[in-house]
């Protein structure tokens, strides 16, 4: 393939073209410094000023005040799994968590793998995990309440944030940081892979309120602690400075060229709109997740058979549209529609799977 497809990967995911081709451009001279970012110190002045930019567009694009301090770290989001509940929940403290899917059920078994005690106060398993369960009751002194808000796989998303009566909220929110405003006061911990809506694979971005540092146990190794890093801006050890610079591309990208998250979302809702639509109008394709839970970035549905399923994933893939098949855990299709996808590639998907369902029904 000579020309570059439209990506519906659902992660790592499509980046900004611009922002490739940023990245291109001065890959082996970084802004006149003679080098690659991928050669210089990360304790140069010239990095500094790249994890330092990246951190403060993500306050501005977030909201976030100097309650909240901003973390770059590795091991991806399921690395957060275990490192919550190991910095949280010393002591006999205890939290409640939601079962959303794949990937809250996996933040419960970390939890309980270290003993600590948790309660899962609601699930949607009893329907596969096609809705997000509502009224919803929390235990009195939780340290914490985890939600996943948006399940990729499954393809749901919390509409709105729970409400939980003052218990902070610690929230994965690998697969829709920054597609959305958020109420960010609601929330004590914010976790992201950057894979899907911020950047390439190797940093996770945790956002944590301050003063739940103080609830960091002394004893744990010092790789395994939050206030390592916090100390140390992230700089503890080698950061992943690419992954991290860019990061900095992305966010600068949705700032200066889309116009911050209000725009992002609204061209975000008007995206998923469009596809559910065609979805909702055929009766060729029918959504998988109950309508008032559905997910603006992961558009999961199924076709008629599986056969007609691998033939549409394979026609579209040849008409340059990349990526649409489900998780291998769940089968069907997912369209993977986050912030650097465009509106209009989104209707090129339309418009496709339009002339599919007529051709094939
Ligand atoms: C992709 C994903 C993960 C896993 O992220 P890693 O960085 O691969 O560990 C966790 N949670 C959600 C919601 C995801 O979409």
């Amino acid at each position: 393939m000579s020309k570059r497809v439209i990506n519906f990967n659902p992660g790592p995911a499509a980046l900004p073209l611009p922002v490739l081709e940023e990245i291109r451009d001065e890959l082996l001279n970084y802004k006149g410094c003679g080098m690659s970012v991928l050669e210089i110190s990360h304790r140069s002045d010239t990095f500094t000023s790249v994890i330092e930019d990246a951190e403060k567009r993500l306050r501005r694009l977030m909201g976030l005040g100097d309650d909240f301090t901003v973390l770059f770290l590795q091991g991806g989001a399921s690395f957060q799994f275990a490192m919550i509940p190991m910095n949280l929940l010393g002591g006999d403290r205890h939290a409640d968590y939601v079962n959303t899917g794949t990937w809250s059920t996996k933040a419960i078994k970390e939890a309980k793998i270290q003993g600590k005690k948790i309660n899962v106060v609601a699930s949607s398993e009893d329907k596969d995990f096609t809705y997000i369960p509502g009224e919803i009751e929390f235990t009195e002194g939780a340290t914490y309440v985890h939600i996943t808000s948006n399940n990729t796989i499954k393809g749901t998303q919390w509409a709105q944030f729970p409400d939980t009566g003052g218990i902070p909220i610690v929230c994965d929110m690998s697969s829709d940081i920054l597609s959305r405003e958020i109420p960010v006061e609601k929330f004590g911990l914010i976790y992201a892979g950057a894979q899907k809506n911020l950047g390439p694979a190797g940093v996770t971005v945790v956002i944590i309120r301050r003063d739940l540092l103080e609830l960091v146990p002394e004893d744990l190794p010092t790789m395994l602690k939050y206030t390592t890093f916090s100390e140390k801006k992230s700089l503890f050890n080698t950061p992943p400075c690419f992954a991290i610079y860019v990061v900095q591309l992305v966010l600068k990208w949705l700032e200066e060229t889309v116009g911050g998250v209000d725009k992002i979302e609204e061209i975000n809702r008007q995206k998923a709109k469009i596809l559910y639509e065609l979805i909702d109008s055929s009766d060729f394709y029918r959504g998988t997740a109950e309508p008032n839970s559905r997910s603006v970035m992961n558009v999961t549905f199924r076709l008629p058979t599986p056969e007609l399923e691998a033939k549409f994933i394979e026609e579209a893939a040849a008409n340059g549209l990349a990526g649409l098949k489900g998780h291998r855990s769940v089968g069907g299709c997912r369209a993977s529609i986050y912030n650097a996808t465009s509106l209009s590639a989104v209707q090129t998907l339309v418009d496709f799977m339009d002339g599919f369902a007529k051709k094939n029904r």
